[in-house]
C-alpha cells in the first residue's frame, strides 16, 4: 500500500487501484507490515493475539443441555489439570437461535487454546480438536453422545491481547495517521478499541461517522478516542459534544 498526495478518485492506473481514503480493518500488526511507510504504525506490531480453535458440534438429540444460557467461560484459575483440554469456554449456540434452525438438535460451540497456546509451535489437528472438545462437553455437561456433525476451524491470532500501554501506543498511532496521512488513512477494528463484537461495530460507525460528518475534524484517525489520554466517545453531530468515560 502505497500513500501519496496527489488527489485521487476510486479508479484503476498503471494496473494499481487508488483511493481518496483508506480504512483499514485487518489486525493492526498486519496492517503495519503492509504499509510502506510503517513509522507511524510501527507501535501496531506490540499487540500480540492468542490462537484459538472452535469446535462447531451438532447433536440430533434437541435436549442434551442439563442447563441453558449464552454458556460459560473459564477463568484462568482454572489450574492445569483440571483443564487439560486447554478449554476456554463453551457456547450453546442452539438458545441463542432458537425457533431458527431447520431441524430438531442441539449445536455447541467449545472453545481451546487462548493463552494456553501462546508460543506454542504446533497446534492440535482437527481430530484431536474434536476429541478435546468432547472431553471438555462429557466433563462438564455429562454429555455421552455421539456427535452427528462436528467443524473444527483454527483461528491463528484471532483475539488482539491489549497489553499495559496500549493506550499510549495507539495515540501514537493516532498522532502518527493525522500527521502522515491527513485524515486519509484510518483504522477500525478489534486491534484498537475493543475486541468485542459491539466494540468493532462501534467503531465502524465512528470512523464511517467521520467521514460524513467530520465531527468538526478532517484529520480524523479512527483512534481519536485515545488522544490527550482520555478515553472519549462521540455524540451526534447534532449534538457534538466529548464524555469521558
Ligand atoms: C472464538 C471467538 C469467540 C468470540 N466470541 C465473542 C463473543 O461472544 N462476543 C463478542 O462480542 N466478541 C466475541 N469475539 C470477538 C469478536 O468476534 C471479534 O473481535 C470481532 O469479530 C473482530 O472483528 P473485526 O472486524 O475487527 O475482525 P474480523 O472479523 O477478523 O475481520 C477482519 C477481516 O479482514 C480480512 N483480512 C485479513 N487480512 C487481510 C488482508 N491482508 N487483505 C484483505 N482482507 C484481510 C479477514 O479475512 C477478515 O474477514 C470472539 C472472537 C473469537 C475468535
Amino acid at each position: 500500500m502505497e500513500f501519496t498526495t496527489r488527489d485521487a478518485r476510486s479508479r484503476k492506473s498503471n494496473g494499481l487501484w487508488e483511493f481518496s481514503h483508506v480504512i483499514a480493518t485487518i489486525a493492526g500488526s498486519k496492517l503495519a507490515d503492509l504499509v510502506q511507510n510503517p513509522r507511524s504504525l510501527s507501535h501496531l506490531k506490540q499487540t500480540s493475539a492468542v490462537t484459538v480453535m472452535v469446535v462447531n458440534i451438532f447433536y440430533a438429540n434437541p435436549s442434551i443441555l442439563p442447563v441453558h444460557g449464552f454458556g460459560y467461560l473459564l477463568p484462568r484459575t482454572i489450574p492445569f489439570d483440571q483443564n487439560p483440554e486447554q478449554a476456554l469456554g463453551v457456547v450453546f449456540d442452539s438458545d441463542a437461535s432458537i425457533g431458527q434452525d431447520a431441524i430438531p438438535g442441539t449445536k455447541v460451540t467449545v472453545m481451546l487454546g487462548g493463552h494456553w497456546w501462546d508460543n506454542l509451535q504446533r497446534f492440535p489437528d482437527e481430530v484431536q480438536g474434536a476429541r478435546m472438545a468432547k472431553a471438555v462437553l462429557k466433563r462438564h455437561l455429562n454429555i455421552d453422545d455421539e456427535p452427528q456433525a462436528v467443524s473444527v476451524g483454527l483461528q491463528k491470532d484471532c483475539i488482539p491481547q491489549y497489553s499495559v500501554g496500549h493506550d499510549d501506543r495507539m495515540e501514537k498511532v493516532h498522532f502518527g495517521l493525522k500527521n502522515d496521512f491527513s485524515g486519509r488513512f484510518r483504522v477500525a477494528g478489534s486491534s484498537y478499541t475493543g475486541v468485542g463484537l459491539n466494540d468493532c461495530v462501534r467503531a465502524a460507525r465512528d470512523v464511517v461517522g467521520g467521514l460524513i460528518y467530520r465531527y468538526g475534524r478532517d484529520r480524523y484517525s479512527g483512534l481519536d478516542s485515545f488522544e490527550g489520554g482520555r478515553r472519549m466517545v462521540w455524540a451526534p453531530p447534532e449534538g457534538l459534544k466529548a464524555v469521558e468515560i
